[in-house]
């Protein structure tokens, strides 16, 4: 499982924290049922908000990047998400990506412009496939870091592999000449570095925000196959956007709820958890006090009901919860589960001890009370 990480320059607003979330879903799911799971997930630390971010604050971009880090994974930390196998940096990843755009230059998937390597999308595609109509999908491209009308690309969408070293930006030497990755190159390269190792041989699935399935998803695709003929992943899985206030949260729009702040506020990170499983994951959705409110009843709720001594039975509970997750993350359908069983508690006959309920929350659905 491959799950495509933070720039970090920003770290963890509920977006990110929802996202990530979601895909700890999968992985608990997965290892509940007794599979092995190698979870990857990269940082992306070379792209150009985060050199923008460090410009602006005149601060050095790597060690913006590095403290971001460390929020990010002390915010997941609190969220109770499963860490990854292996956190790559692309700054740790740079001989590998290295080699790999090597690789297609070798085979003449490339081309040269001033310097810049891009891939020769062309021969790999008719753009047949495309999520939207070409002019608006080149529309996307440019709005998430894409470059279409640079004259004397072949094609517009071609991604770029390679950008050539320029002042003030950081560059790594390579054979091919002095310069930094490209965004969707890295994911390719990082993932193929850990296939390498023998981990597995393909991805069975990749993942992020649903803003990551247009480009990046859709080019990391392309440019696993310009050396293979399988797949790249076998499944892509996207999440759906938080809102709030009624707009999308986006530092354009500067309403980021960030995820440190709300527990330096007070908020329990197990509440901040509930509160975004309570909705489905690959909806959009709302934060709100309301909502926050909403979980903290519920975890109350719950919390009275794991203390007892005895509670009724809940095997056909937990069975059905296991039902609703594998109905594509039902997680509503997992509270209505729940809710029931709480609503019903005070008339029905106690006879088991809760502990086997609590340890199910926390296996399936990593909430501990
Ligand atoms: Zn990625």
């Amino acid at each position: 499982m491959y799950i495509c990480g933070i720039t970090p320059y920003d770290a963890t607003h509920l977006g990110h924290a929802a996202t990530y979330l979601s895909f700890d879903l999968i992985h608990r799911y997965q290892r509940a049922s007794g599979k092995k799971v190698v979870f990857l997930e990269n940082v992306t630390d070379i792209d150009d908000p985060l050199f923008e971010r460090a410009n602006r604050d005149g601060v050095e971009w790597r060690g913006l990047s590095l403290d971001q880090i460390e929020l990010f994974q002390s915010d997941m930390t609190q969220l109770r998400i499963l860490p990854p196998y292996e956190l790559s940096l692309v700054t740790e990843k740079i001989q590998d990506i290295a080699d790999l755009v090597e690789r297609f230059i070798a085979v003449g998937a490339t081309y040269s412009l001033d310097g810049d390597r891009y891939l020769d999308s062309s021969q790999f595609t008719d753009f047949s496939e495309l999520p939207l109509a070409l002019e608006q999908s080149i529309g996307l491209f440019a709005e998430r870091g894409g470059d279409p009308t640079r004259l004397g690309k072949r094609h517009p969408l071609d991604p770029l592999l390679w950008r050539k070293s320029r002042q003030g930006e950081p560059s790594w030497t390579t054979i091919f000449g002095d310069g930094r990755p490209g965004w969707h190159i890295e994911c390719n390269a990082i993932s193929s570095s850990l296939v390498k190792e023998g981990l597995n041989s393909s991805i069975s699935l990749q993942g992020g925000g649903k803003d990551l399935a247009f480009p990046h998803h859709y080019m990391t695709a392309l440019q696993g196959s310009v050396l293979s003929e399988g797949a790249f992943a076998n499944h892509y899985v996207h999440s759906g956007m938080i809102h709030y206030q009624g707009e999308k949260m986006s530092k354009s729009l500067g309403n980021l709820v960030f995820v440190s702040q709300l527990i330096k506020d007070g908020v329990n990170p197990l509440t901040i958890r509930l509160a975004l499983l309570l909705n489905h994951y690959r909806q959009d959705r709302s934060w709100s006090l309301d909502l926050l409110k909403e979980a903290e009843e519920l975890e109350a709720d719950l919390s009275s009901a794991l203390s007892r001594e005895l509670v009724p039975d809940y095997s056909h509970l937990i069975e059905k919860i296991i039902s609703a997750l594998s109905q594509d993350l039902d997680t509503p359908k997992v509270f209505s589960e729940i809710r029931s069983w709480l609503k019903d508690i005070e008339n029905k006959v106690a006879s088991v001890s809760p502990g086997g309920f609590s340890r199910s929350l926390d296996t399936l659905l990593g909430l501990t009370f």
